[in-house]
């Protein structure tokens, strides 16, 4: 109702542990905040037979106690997993998380590769935006000043698919990614089907490489394939130099986890000797 009624007067106030570090360091960007931490239509994860909804204040550590999401979404249990510490994770939110909209977050690019939607709510009505259209530019994004993200949605397929997720940082935890990637795809004799690609820190944005992935769909992997994909990819993405890495670096690792995450699927297709693939 306040952000009804005074429209970018106030903004929700989640988990708080982007927003304290802010407060903490007098860098809070804005005055008026509402805490939304006991609204409880924006918890619990909601199973139907065709896709998996998560209020938009889930927690890491709920995302990777429930059975059907380690199943179905192991990437984004696995973001999850290499979120912050024990404490981030208890109080972490995938809301908060996609809503502070950085380009190095680690569950951006699992929710992308798994082509979630999210539900933009105001006291008006609902709207479902496919998540990788939200982010529109660094920190900018569609969510209107009187809108609340309220639910993720992520479509469940019958299909046995490849997954592949990299967090490279500075240490294996605690730390901040110079690169994240996450994959997914399933082979047959048709070549690549189901691929959707993306990174983390390699753009001004959590990034969906779809160029990228049409150069891979419906081909075999090989090597011209894998040539084509990595000249395609470093068209895609614009890496920087920053406190973390540099662009050099970021655009090698990124082309090598594309090649390593095509062999790992060939191989398990090769060692399952069917049609589909899994991981
Ligand atoms: C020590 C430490 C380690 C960390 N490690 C990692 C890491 O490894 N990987 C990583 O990705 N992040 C990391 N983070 C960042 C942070 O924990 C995550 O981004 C977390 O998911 C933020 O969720 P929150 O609920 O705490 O958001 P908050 O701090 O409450 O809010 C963040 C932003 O989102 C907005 N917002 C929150 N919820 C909503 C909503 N439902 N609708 C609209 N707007 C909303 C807020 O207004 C604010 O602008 C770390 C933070 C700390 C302090």
């Amino acid at each position: 109702m306040l952000l009804q009624r005074d429209p970018g007067k106030w903004k929700p106030f989640a988990g708080g542990t982007d927003l304290m570090v802010l407060l903490e360091s007098g860098k809070l960007p804005h005055h008026n905040y509402v805490d939304i931490w006991n609204l409880s239509e924006l918890r619990g994860v909601n199973i139907s037979d065709s896709q998996v909804t998560l209020g938009a204040l889930t927690t890491y550590t709920e995302v990777q106690s429930h059975d059907v999401l380690r199943r179905e979404f192991p990437m984004l249990c696995q973001a999850a997993s290499e979120t912050g510490g024990l404490a981030i994770q208890n109080r972490g939110t995938l809301g908060g998380n996609i809503v502070n909209a950085s380009p190095a977050a680690d569950s951006p690019p699992a929710l992308l590769a798994y082509n979630a939607e999210l539900e933009l709510r105001s006291q008006t009505g609902a709207r479902w935006v496919p998540y990788y259209m939200f982010h529109t530019g660094y920190k900018e994004m569609d969510l209107r000043p009187n809108e609340l993200l309220t639910k993720i949605r992520l479509p469940r397929t019958d299909q046995e698919i490849h997954h592949y997720y990299r967090k490279v940082g500075t240490r294996k935890a605690q730390a901040i990614s110079k690169v994240c990637f996450a994959a997914t795809a399933r082979l047959s004799r048709n070549g690549l089907a189901d691929v959707r690609l993306a990174f983390g820190s390699v753009a001004p944005i959590p990034l969906r490489c779809v160029k990228t992935e049409d150069t891979l769909r419906g081909r075999q992997i090989d090597q011209s394939t894998i040539d084509e994909a990595i000249a395609e990819l470093r068209r895609e993405i614009k890496p920087i130099d920053d406190i973390r890495s540099t662009q050099n670096y970021r655009l090698r690792v990124s082309q090598n986890l594309l090649v390593d995450f095509l062999l790992s699927l060939k191989q398990s297709s090769t060692a399952s000797g069917s049609e589909l693939v899994t991981s």
